[in-house]
């Protein structure tokens, strides 16, 4: 350990924490349950909007557990109970920024600063919104970013599919397991899918795809979405869909802004592990949609954070906090 963190260390004590953990959503909530079993007493920031994606889904029915099927936000109150009964610490607040330029490493929130020898970021993912009129009101109702988790809403109705990607290919895909039509829209002609996944969406009967659209509004009503307004990119024409349900597939961005580039990532922001769950800083650590680019699922942040608590509570066994 540098000589200067170590006389800081011994000016403050007990105010340096084992872990701090950023975020929480599954991730989040999962590694703090783990890392206050294990009796590192672990501070967390929830953010502003604690519960993370979850929190925009109505019914979760893919976490094993729960038989009936379970709201996403009160799967999340339940995950935030079960580890704060073990002494999690929660804090309602967004972190600005840190310094891991030395340890201990600090966390500044709302102006105030944490020191800590961890650190887990679990600050997942967000999904890339269209923001055209109408969505705000319907984000999480008749629009969804996720079929995996809203799909099933949609039996025998038409709906409609954003993107050109893989993930609009996927989504497409599986939504024609419950949806009478499947209409996928794409702002030009050449697909960024991969060509498997194309051809499955192309293929199937339920499935329309319709090139040079794009959403220009959502209509909706009492009853909530109705329809779309699709535009042509080429010449500005538009036509009107009907559709009780929308899912937009256009990417993720992951939120990882407020480490002001100090930890490694992917081209696309993703962090990087490069010591099972330990980024290239040493004692900091990530979990779920933060670095997950393929599978983006409850359960496998879950995993994510038990991941790396383990990791966590070895690391500051092997390095004597
Ligand atoms: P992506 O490959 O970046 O595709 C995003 C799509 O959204 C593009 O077609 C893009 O159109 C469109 N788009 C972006 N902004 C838009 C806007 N404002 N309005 C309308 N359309 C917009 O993202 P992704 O599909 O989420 O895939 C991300 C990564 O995950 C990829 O590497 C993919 O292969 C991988 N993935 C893999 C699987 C699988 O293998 N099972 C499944 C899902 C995802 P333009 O092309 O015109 O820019």
């Amino acid at each position: 350990m540098f000589k200067d963190a170590i006389a800081l260390e011994e000016l403050m004590g007990d105010n340096i924490r084992n872990v701090i953990i950023i975020g929480s959503g599954p991730a989040g909530y999962t590694a703090g349950l783990y890392t206050a079993r294990a009796m590192l007493e672990p501070l967390m920031f929830a953010g502003y909007m604690s519960g993370g994606q979850l929190m925009l889904t109505s019914d979760v029915e893919n976490f094993p557990g729960y038989p009936k099927g379970i709201g996403g936000p009160e799967m999340m109150m339940e995950l935030r109970e079960q580890a704060e009964r073990f002494g999690l610490e929660v804090q309602d607040r967004n972190v600005d920024r840190v310094d891991l330029s030395e340890r201990p490493f600090k966390v500044y929130s709302e102006g105030e600063e944490y020191l800590t020898h961890a650190i887990i970021v679990s600050t997942g993912a967000e999904s890339i919104w269209l923001g055209v009129e109408g969505e705000e009101e319907q984000k999480g109702r008749g629009i969804s970013t996720c079929a995996t988790c809203d799909g099933a809403f949609f039996k025998e109705q038409e709906v409609l599919v954003v993107g050109g990607g893989d993930s609009a290919m996927e989504e497409a895909t599986f939504l024609t397991r419950f949806a009478s039509k499947v209409t996928l829209v794409h702002r030009r002609d050449v697909f960024r899918a991969s060509q498997v996944m194309y051809d499955r969406a192309a293929n199937h009967e339920k499935i329309e795809i319709k090139t040079f659209r794009q959403v220009k509004k959502w209509l909706s009503d009492d009853s909530g979405l109705t329809g779309a307004v699709l535009e042509d990119p080429r010449d500005g024409s538009t036509e009107e869909i009907a559709l009780s349900g929308a899912f937009i597939a256009i990417g993720h961005t992951p939120i990882t802004g407020f480490l002001e580039g100090q930890l490694e990532t992917d081209e696309e922001g993703y962090l990087i592990h490069r010591d099972h769950t330990m980024t290239n800083v040493s004692g900091v650590f990530a979990a779920g949609d933060v670095v997950d680019t393929r599978y983006k699922q409850a359960i496998t942040a879950a995993g994510l954070g038990c991941q790396a608590a383990i990791d966590c509570e070895r690391w500051l066994e092997e390095n004597e906090h």
